[in-house]
């Protein structure tokens, strides 16, 4: 395998950053996960732009301009011969003296680009299968809408779920509404048939593919409420399912110890990740 580091093709195994790199001292640092789907990288110009948002909000310049980003996004999926998977990019504050404060302006920003396979046959068999889901207090700060690299407290949510036999947490929050997933959003569809996911302008992260699949649920005129929902509603849902551009849409069957719906993953959810790409900019590499 070959990595990016810092202006650099080199062998994934030798790759690396300094000890004193700000992500590792601090956690300071933003990153983006893209979807790799039958020889495309997957809403790329989505991606970045929360990419730039990211970095504006946290004011870390860009390590190198954006079209030299994605110069570099098709070279390493390329050259780690990627058909279906993912490619990381994760960009840190750079390498100085632990110093809480921001360094010098001569600190150049630090980029790494991986990119990984994963087997979409496997991922179709969990989606017939569906998964687990396991609520967990929401404990996080309050500018999770950051992508940052900070990820302590999802690490941590998703081990509980893990050690229950769940693939995900669901973070709850202290009016009892679910927030969203450890490493992804939270949906759910009402007996009613209506999708319900929350707005995205506090408490969670705003998915691409959350984004994505508003669009297909336009197109396709199904009935949607975008508001908080409650655990309580999610246990009574006729479906719930998470979203990711790492799982797409992925049926909930059981939330903590409630099956959800009739146990089987939903219709709604199931057509939704049949016609995922459909809606999605596609970027042949
Ligand atoms: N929420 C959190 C906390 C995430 O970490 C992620 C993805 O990693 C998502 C939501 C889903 O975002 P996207 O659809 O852009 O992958």
């Amino acid at each position: 395998r070959i990595a990016y580091v810092n202006g650099q093709y080199v062998r994934h195994t030798d790759a690396a950053v300094h000890i004193e790199d700000r992500g590792y001292q601090f956690a300071d640092g933003v990153y983006e996960v893209c979807e790799v789907w039958n020889g495309n990288i997957v809403d790329v110009p989505r991606h970045l732009d929360r990419l730039d948002r990211s970095l504006t909000e946290l004011q870390i310049d860009w390590p190198m301009t954006r079209s030299a980003v994605e110069f570099v996004l098709r070279q390493v999926v390329r050259r780690n011969k990627v058909h279906d998977g993912i490619v990381y990019i994760q960009v840190t504050r750079g390498v100085a003296k632990r110093d809480h404060f921001f360094p010098a302006d001569d600190v150049a920003p630090s980029i790494v680009i991986t990119a990984r396979r994963s087997s979409p046959e496997a991922a179709n068999a969990q989606a017939e299968k569906g998964i687990s889901v396991f609520s967990y207090p929401e404990n996080r700060w309050p500018r999770v809408d950051i992508k940052t690299v900070a990820l302590l407290p999802n690490v941590l949510a998703k081990q509980a779920a893990k050690e229950k036999g769940g693939k995900e947490a669901w973070y709850v929050d202290a009016d009892g509404c679910v927030t969203e997933g450890g490493s992804t959003n939270a949906w759910i569809v009402t007996k009613a048939g209506a999708l319900v996911t929350r707005p995205a302008e506090n408490g969670i992260l705003r998915g691409i593919t959350r984004t994505v699949i508003l669009d297909l649920i336009e197109r396709e005129g199904l009935v949607f409420e975008e508001r908080p929902f409650t655990l309580e509603e999610a246990y009574e849902a006729k479906e719930a399912f998470v979203t990711a551009a790492s799982t797409i849409a992925m049926p909930v069957i059981r939330i903590d110890d409630r099956i959800i719906g009739n146990g089987h993953p939903g219709s709604v959810a199931t057509r939704l990740r049949e016609q995922f790409h459909t809606a999605t900019d596609l970027q042949a590499v």
